[in-house]
């Protein structure tokens, strides 16, 4: 009863001599091959339990060899420890690189060798033993055959790690979260040929789909049911399918033809996107080829999914951290100190390209009163209430900041004071309207609007527009509140 088969890979004879006596003293059964290829060829046809390779062989080096049986299903749990009389650095890293399990320096000390194979032994024993191929599934006399398959495993490696370096270079180049998973979709397109990718994030509940290459609306529609059953399978709770926010890129690709599509016909291959220990996400391809693509698109996945997911990880938390400093923490609108960046941004917008906007100040009538009523808390969930009835109301370029405790302010690009003014009255009347904090506390509450807009005769800077702006909602107050008023110039203002 030996302690287990050993391959030993080695072309030279002392060193076979010398190592074969250590091992077999111990009781191991070992088998010599002379160079790579006899050694890949005794790995497949008497599958030892341990193989130890030298580096500089003839035919087919170490390094290949390694490659070539950790790359193979039927024999990547066997545990490979390098040999080599060579001890640089780099050595050992391109040793471990090609999945080896141990390395070791020629001129070792019996024990440690002894130690290091008991212990890839060990290793190897725990995992549960996988079903080998026959022989005779394996062309291991044709010595072209093998080649030529040393040769794919190591294209593909490079093909591998030339998408890591793609995947890796796409966070240098945009920050937007959005931007950098669009990217790497694209990536994934052109080296897997799949039309449709698309990543689901649980938090931000956001469906984020690519469409590579022309496909039917029918066919995306059926995809993204797909990745929203995925993303439940990993414990995913949206509160409601419609409120998940889909962003789409490629739409152009889409065709409106009307033909079936046939689930049956979609392949899939998906990972999870994971952080500490979270699954936080997922990322799936889509193609209507045959099984194939799911094979091939499910290895290139599991390559490149860890590197995926740190670059969406990281473009999400960056992101975050960019809102967070520019929203207010109640209402999740813009801040105070964003407002004034974007109204900057806007005036010079208009001033470049000769258009118009306007400036909406909005204030709670009588909110003091809320407060001692209802108490501060519930004040606060009205204001967060009312944030979002507000975006509601408003175009999505239209800007919604809290300018201070009750008070908002909301910047429409392309807006005219008059076309505001009607923007304004409909806002005004949907607050009028709305019951807050749920349908049986009967609490309404009603606002006060005012107007300015660029430009405007006598119009100075920034700070004249919301002076004009406060003003105008001055004088809705003034005039008894729950009202819009734009502001008129100084000159024609009644009591001013
Ligand atoms: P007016 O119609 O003249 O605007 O009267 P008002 O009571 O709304 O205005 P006033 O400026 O006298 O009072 C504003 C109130 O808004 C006082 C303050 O307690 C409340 N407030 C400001 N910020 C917040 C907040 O973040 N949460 C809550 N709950 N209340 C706030
Ligand atoms: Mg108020
Ligand atoms: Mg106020």
């Amino acid at each position: 009863m030996t302690k287990g088969r050993i391959l030993l890979a080695d072309d030279n004879r002392l060193v076979v001599k010398v190592t074969t006596a250590i091992l077999e003293k111990e009781g191991y059964a070992v088998s010599v091959a002379w160079d790579g290829i006899e050694a890949i060829k005794k790995v497949y046809t008497e599958r030892p339990d341990l193989v130890i390779l030298d580096i500089e062989m003839p035919k087919v080096n170490g390094y290949q060899v390694c490659r070539l049986l950790k790359d193979d299903e039927y024999t990547k749990d066997i545990p490979i420890i390098m040999l080599t009389g060579r001890e640089r650095q780099s050595d050992m890293f391109w040793g471990l690189q090609t999945g080896a399990d141990a390395y070791m320096v020629k001129g070792f000390e019996p024990e440690r060798l002894l130690s290091v194979v008991r212990e890839r032994m060990e290793n190897s024993k725990r995992k549960t033993d996988k079903a080998f191929p026959d022989k005779e599934d394996i062309q291991v006399d044709d010595e072209s055959g093998l080649m030529r398959r040393i040769i794919d495993v190591l294209d593909k490696k490079l093909f591998q790690s030339t998408i890591l370096n793609k995947i890796g270079s796409l966070m240098a180049v945009t920050e937007d979260y959005r931007q950098v998973i669009k990217g790497a979709l694209e990536i994934l397109t052109h080296v897997i040929g799949n039309p449709v990718g698309l990543v689901i994030l649980f938090d931000e509940g956001e469906e984020i789909v690519n469409i590579a290459s022309p496909v039917s609306v029918g066919m995306v529609k059926v995809i993204c049911e797909i990745g929203m059953e995925t993303a439940v399978s990993y414990g995913w709770e949206p509160k409601d399918f419609d409120s998940v926010n889909n962003v789409m890129f490629g739409e152009d690709l889409l065709r409106t033809d009307k033909s079936d599509v046939d689930r049956e016909m979609i392949t899939t291959a998906h990972i999870p996107l994971v952080s500490r220990k979270k699954v936080f996400g997922i990322l799936l391809l889509a193609s209507q080829e045959d099984g194939s693509f799911s094979a091939h698109a499910g290895e290139v996945l599991k390559v490149v999914g860890g590197q995926l997911t740190m670059l969406i990880d990281n473009a999400r938390l960056y992101d975050s951290m960019k809102k967070l400093a520019i929203t207010d923490g109640l209402t999740k609108t813009f801040n105070h100190r964003f407002f004034h960046e974007l109204l900057e941004r806007e005036w010079r917008r208009a001033e470049r390209y000769n258009s118009v906007f306007s400036l909406m100040m909005l204030d709670i009538d009588d909110f003091k009163g809320i407060n001692d009523t209802y108490g501060h808390l519930c004040g606060d969930e009205l204001l967060k209430e009312l944030a979002r009835l507000l975006k509601g109301n408003l175009r999505a370029t239209d800007v919604v900041a809290r300018y201070g405790g009750e008070e908002f302010a909301i910047i429409l690009p392309e807006t005219s004071g008059d076309e505001a003014s009607v923007t304004a009255e409909r806002v005004r009347k949907a607050v009028e309207e709305h019951v807050f904090i749920g349908d049986e506390s009967g609490l309404k509450i009603t606002v006060s609007i005012g107007i300015s807009s660029y430009p405007a005769p006598g119009l100075r800077d920034r700070s004249d527009l919301i002076r004009r702006a406060d003003n105008a909602l001055y004088d809705a107050k003034r005039a008894r509140k729950n009202r819009v008023c734009l502001f008129e110039e100084e000159s024609s203002r009644k009591g001013a």
